[in-house]
């Protein structure tokens, strides 16, 4: 078996997680008859201290539904540069919500509040775009799985209330954000007018997001996403598989992290110039191959060869990520091949 390190999206459900799913009650989600996902939507929203959650097949979907609730055709949402919302939904914002989007660089991801307010503009009349809300993914999964800091968020909030702006967290990894943080999720909450969270990244169940916000966005995000096709029946069966992730596989993140930060830590020894071990605080390890004879595409496919799978997420950019099906010997051995491959 090949060490497969190109996403946490990549774990299979654990013979106790197709027990709880084998086991789950339940009905028809579009006449609301399913106890398992209505539960879910319970919990999650809760955890977050939002009133109510709607469950999607992706988190694309989820902040797809989200913003569709803030930011009405023709206006603009803010959003760093590498961030998923604006790289990795294929222009969906534009498509389906007409949706503009804005964009600020950040430092491997990291929010400044300042970066994002600077260039906010709110009731900009009839000449010129009008800003009405700003997203923050956190962990920031292109920037390497950067935890946003929560003076930041916070900064962000008080100048979001001023300016008049909705805020949406993208949280695919707001689970890794909270491991590494200590911040609760009750906290992080407070902040966002919406919110989506992956069920199907590090916690591992095979499908499923949840978007939160107040009870009347959620209902409204329900009937959109039945117009976009994903209106489900028993999907209590995919809740059960994320009740199980979120009853388990929180906690145990933090080993993720200590193997990614093994990861960096011994990169960093082949070349400092690949990666800053500090700047690693989850699951995810970015390598800059710029002061390197060798492509990201170069590197995988020699990895690759050799038994590990990493992505290359751009010319002179590869990724690996840690998981849960991934442990300490695994990690030995990707070390092992990456050193390798890198010196090669
Ligand atoms: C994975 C991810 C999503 C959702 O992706 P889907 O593949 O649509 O489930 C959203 N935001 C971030 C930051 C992600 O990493």
């Amino acid at each position: 078996m090949p060490i497969d390190l190109r996403s946490d999206t990549v774990t299979r459900p654990s013979a106790a997680m197709r027990e709880a799913i084998a086991q789950a009650p339940v009905g028809d989600d579009v006449y609301s008859d399913d106890p398992t996902v209505n539960s879910l939507e319970e919990r999650v929203a809760a955890m977050f201290g939002k009133e109510a959650g709607v469950f999607t097949p992706t988190g694309s979907l989820a902040n797809q539904l989200a913003i569709r609730m803030l930011v009405a055709p023709g206006e603009e949402l803010i959003a760093e540069t590498n961030s998923h919302i604006v790289r990795a939904e294929l222009g969906a914002a534009a498509v389906f919500s007409g949706i503009t989007t804005r964009t600020f660089p950040a430092k491997n991801g990291q929010l400044k509040a300042v970066d994002a307010l600077e260039i906010a503009r709110p009731n900009s009349g009839p000449y010129l775009v009008s800003t009405t809300a700003i997203a923050v993914e956190n962990t920031h999964n292109f920037g390497g799985g950067t935890v946003q800091p929560i003076s930041e968020i916070a900064a962000l909030r008080k100048g979001a209330d001023d300016l008049g702006l909705a805020l949406h967290l993208d949280g695919a990894r707001i689970w890794n954000a909270h491991v590494a943080s200590g911040v609760s999720f009750t906290e992080y909450g407070k902040y966002f007018d919406t919110i989506s969270v992956c069920l199907s990244k590090g916690l591992g169940a095979p499908v499923g997001s949840v978007m939160l916000s107040t009870k009347d966005r959620v209902a409204k995000a329900r009937v959109w996403r039945k117009r976009y096709g994903a209106g489900m029946r028993q999907i209590g069966l995919l809740a059960a598989g994320a009740h199980y992730a979120l009853d388990n596989n929180i906690d145990r993140l933090a080993e993720d992290h200590r193997r990614a930060k093994e990861i960096a830590v011994a990169i960093a020894s082949v070349n400092s110039s690949l990666i800053d071990p500090s700047t690693v605080e989850t699951n995810i390890v970015g390598l800059d191959l710029a002061g390197m004879p060798i492509t990201a595409a170069e590197l995988a496919q020699r990895c690759r060869d050799a038994g590990l799978w990493i992505s290359a997420l751009g010319p002179k950019y590869a990724r690996l990520v840690t998981h849960l099906d991934f442990d300490d010997a695994q990690c030995q051995e990707a070390i092992e091949i990456l050193k390798k491959a890198l010196v090669a």
